[in-house]
């Protein structure tokens, strides 16, 4: 059955080891998971927001100890962990408050005397989900669901298994009944039986393209639906009359953050030639000052990457870009999960940098002509999960946006999550939506009742 195993990316020190779940196992999270679901559903709505709102002031009282095991297992800084801790909190509570009305029945006229929608839960949902944000990912698919009335089961990344017990117990400790959220410790090559369970009734995925169309596949097998959020590669288009010093701040925090680990990184600066060397060297001067090292010292500005294989990924990448061309201005360096917050410029649709997606410290600076071309080049990609559009002419923004093959596009700031926005993406970055009442409705049974 194997083990995983959770290894502190910033010395390599292996913290923890797992073993997996044996069959017998998970035929018994299964069955609990199914019996859950039918108790939550049958309970008044309110008792399960009680439990959702319990469950944040938990996250909240124990934040450091929750951020710490994150930054143990995948080397965020503790603070970028705090924040993530706090972010769930805040969305339980959103939804707490607001998952009533997204559950609402919607009447329809139609030729009966009555007719409306009802939304119900369908049973268990299973969860495959990423390192990168371990605590957030997890959340924003279990909040919704749980208030709805499924039950979680969580088959988390093979290097963060001590998040997942984590948030398993956390759910418990809130008043959860046993079942309700559960982290079944299993690998990739042993899910298809989990999926091709009955009391399994879809599943959702946040990870890699390849991850997301293995499992679309076995979850088409047994008809089972799926949301799919997977890779970006992000386009962050400054055009010239944009104000260049937020530009410019933002750009750095929107691909530094997490280690640049994160699907709505900003991976591909588009800037339009007239201000292309301003912004240069505003986020030269920015970059020079961020400290990568240790995630538990207040003073470091970047953590680890999580992995080595991701941190030499990264490398192979960097190292074709620059063959292909392109100019390395900084960093470029790195040591086992250390990288050094780099950028390169001269960047090119046919380069490395541009075609793949690049999860890690990567910032790359390719440049538009104009307007026209800035937006043929962010959409030159594979990918449509986020973009970002720097300008004043907020007008002029709002028609561009309707031009960009994304999920998202947000104009004069970070591209990010937050659960009163529907979030997901188009072409390979995946299907379905997440947060929101979009995301709230996608694992239920959209029910109508007519009645004469
Ligand atoms: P993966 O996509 O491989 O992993 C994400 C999750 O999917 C993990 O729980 C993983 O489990 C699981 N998984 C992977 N393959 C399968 C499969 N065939 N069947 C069932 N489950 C599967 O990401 P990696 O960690 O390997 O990272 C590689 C790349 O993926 C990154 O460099 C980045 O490009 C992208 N990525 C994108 C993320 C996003 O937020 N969109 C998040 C993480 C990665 P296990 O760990 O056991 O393999």
């Amino acid at each position: 059955m194997g083990t995983f195993k959770s290894v502190y990316p910033y010395t390599q020190e292996t913290i923890a080891e797992y073993a997996a779940h044996t069959n017998e196992e998970i035929e018994r999270k299964l069955a609990a998971g199914h019996a859950a679901h039918r108790h939550l559903a049958q309970l008044p709505l309110q008792q399960r927001a009680d439990g959702m709102l319990r469950a944040a002031a938990l996250l909240r009282q124990n934040a450091t100890e929750h951020a710490t095991i994150i930054t143990r297992e995948m080397g965020k800084t503790l603070k970028e962990a705090k924040a993530e801790v706090l972010k769930c909190a805040a969305s339980a509570e959103y939804y707490a408050r607001n998952i009533a009305g997204m559950l609402q029945p919607k009447p329809l006229q139609s030729d009966a005397v009555k007719s409306y929608v009802s939304y119900e839960p369908k049973g268990i949902i299973l969860a495959i989900m990423p390192w990168n944000y371990p605590y957030w990912q997890v959340f924003r698919f279990a909040i919704p669901n749980l208030l709805a009335g499924n039950a979680g089961l969580l088959k988390h990344a093979s290097n963060v298994s001590g998040c997942a017990l984590a948030i398993e117990k956390l759910f418990l400790e809130a008043g959860f009944p046993e079942g309700a959220f559960q982290a079944v410790l299993v690998s990739s090559q042993n899910i298809e039986p989990i999926i091709a369970d009955m009391r399994v009734q879809g599943v959702t995925l946040t990870g890699s393209t390849p991850a997301g169309m293995s499992v679309a596949q076995l979850a088409g097998k047994y008809i089972k639906k799926t949301v799919l959020e997977l890779g970006g590669s992000d386009p962050f288009i400054v055009l010239k009359d944009a104000d260049l010093d937020q530009a410019a701040a933002i750009a750095v925090k929107g691909r530094m953050q997490n280690a640049g680990q994160s699907c709505i990184a900003a991976k591909r600066w588009i800037v339009e030639s007239p201000v292309a060397a301003e912004f240069t060297s505003k986020v030269t001067a920015i970059l020079q000052h961020m400290q990568q090292g240790d995630p538990f010292n207040n003073d470091t500005g970047m953590g680890p990457m999580a992995r080595p294989d991701l941190a030499e990924e990264l490398d192979r990448q960097l190292r074709q870009t620059q063959q292909q061309g392109a100019t390395l201005l900084l960093g470029g360096q790195h040591e086992g999960c250390n990288f050094a917050p780099t950028l390169v410029s001269g960047v090119q649709p046919g380069m490395t940098a541009f075609e793949e997606e690049t999860f890690g410290p990567l910032a790359t600076i390719i440049t538009a002509q104009d307007e026209q071309q800035a937006i043929q080049l962010a959409n030159q990609t594979p990918f449509g999960l986020g973009a970002a559009l720097w300008t004043r002419d907020t007008e002029k923004a709002a028609r561009l946006a309707t031009r960009i093959e994304s999920g998202n596009v947000f104009i004069n700031d970070l591209v990010h999550s937050d659960a009163r926005l529907p979030f997901g993406g188009v072409k390979q970055s995946g299907y379905g939506r997440e947060l929101s009442t979009e995301g709230a409705h996608e694992f239920l049974n959209i029910k109508t009742v007519y009645i004469k």
